[in-house]
């Protein structure tokens, strides 16, 4: 494939003239570095012929990236000002295709017709976690997510037990997560008010429990995080209206201790509580 990359300083020229103005609302921090987005691209494993789906491609420089690694790349913009200028733009390139769709509602099945694919995105980072929840939870999730999203997001998703949250928790029942980037705010324009880093994101083969214990386990765990500063058996017994001796009974019978603090428990465990409760 050709290389269709810009120049850093071509990327910084093309956005001033261009006339676009960065909304906050749509998350618009643009990367002027094509040092960054070579990275991005290796970090993900990218080979010819691999399908990716990027979210807000923007103007178009990690797009122009995958495309150069030999990727068949399928964009979605929200942007209606972005999407005419990336089209004109990339004009004649079969192997890139715009989606003017918001991704928070994205049903990946409908557009790669069923062919595996992964992802590669600088998100927009209010509705990034929205997003990647949405397509871990479609009828056809990526085989491997390589984002970017602000640094303490990304340091949230990959915590461990003890330091676990709605999010690490979500993210490890579908992923296997790593940080493979730490991104400095000076290569944005405009810059962010914080760092961001790069989060990959291997989708795991099988999932643990039913559909109906994981939807309950989110729905125990959310009820729990509500109350984080109880213990496990005071947070449930209250969110659920049940007796805490009763709580703690059931707690006892899958081995977890009462006393604990929600942010302490794995997703195995959130797991065992999920099939055991009533
Ligand atoms: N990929 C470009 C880059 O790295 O310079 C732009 C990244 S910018 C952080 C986020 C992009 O997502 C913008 O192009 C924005 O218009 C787009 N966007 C914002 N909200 C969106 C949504 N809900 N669905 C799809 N795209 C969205």
């Amino acid at each position: 494939m050709k290389n269709l990359q810009r120049t850093s300083e071509e990327w910084k020229r093309l956005l001033t003239k261009s006339g676009v103005k960065p909304t906050k609302s749509m998350g618009q921090n643009f990367l002027t570095e094509t040092r960054v987005v070579e990275e991005i691209v290796e970090a993900a494993g990218v080979v010819p012929g691999d399908l990716v789906i990027e979210i807000g491609p923007g103007m178009g420089i990690l797009t122009r990236q995958l495309l150069t690694a030999g990727a068949e790349v399928i964009g979605v913009e929200l942007d209606r000002e972005l999407a005419v200028l990336l089209r004109k733009d990339l004009a004649g390139i079969d192997t890139f295709t715009l989606v003017e769709q918001d991704a928070r509602y994205l049903d990946p099945a409908a557009i790669t017709g069923g062919r595996d694919y992964q992802v590669v995105a600088n998100l927009p980072y209010s509705v990034a976690s929205v997003i990647l929840r949405n397509l871990m939870e479609s009828s056809q999730p990526p085989t491997s997510m390589t984002v970017m999203v602000q640094k303490e997001v990304a340091e949230r998703m990959t915590a461990d037990p003890g330091d676990m949250s709605l999010l690490s928790l979500a993210t490890d029942l579908y992923t296997e997560a790593e940080i493979v980037l730490i991104v400095p705010k000076e290569v944005f324009l405009p810059p962010p008010k914080i760092e961001s880093a790069v989060v990959r994101l291997v989708t795991r083969p099988g999932l643990p429990g039913s559909h109906e214990s994981r939807e309950r386990m989110f729905a125990l765990a959310t009820m729990a995080f509500q109350r984080k500063r109880k213990t496990l058996g005071n947070g449930l017994s209250m969110g659920l209206g049940i007796p805490k001796a009763d709580i703690d009974m059931i707690l006892h019978g899958v081995d977890i201790d009462a006393t604990r603090r929600p942010q302490t428990l794995g997703v195995a465990e959130w797991i065992r509580i999920a099939e055991a409760l009533p």
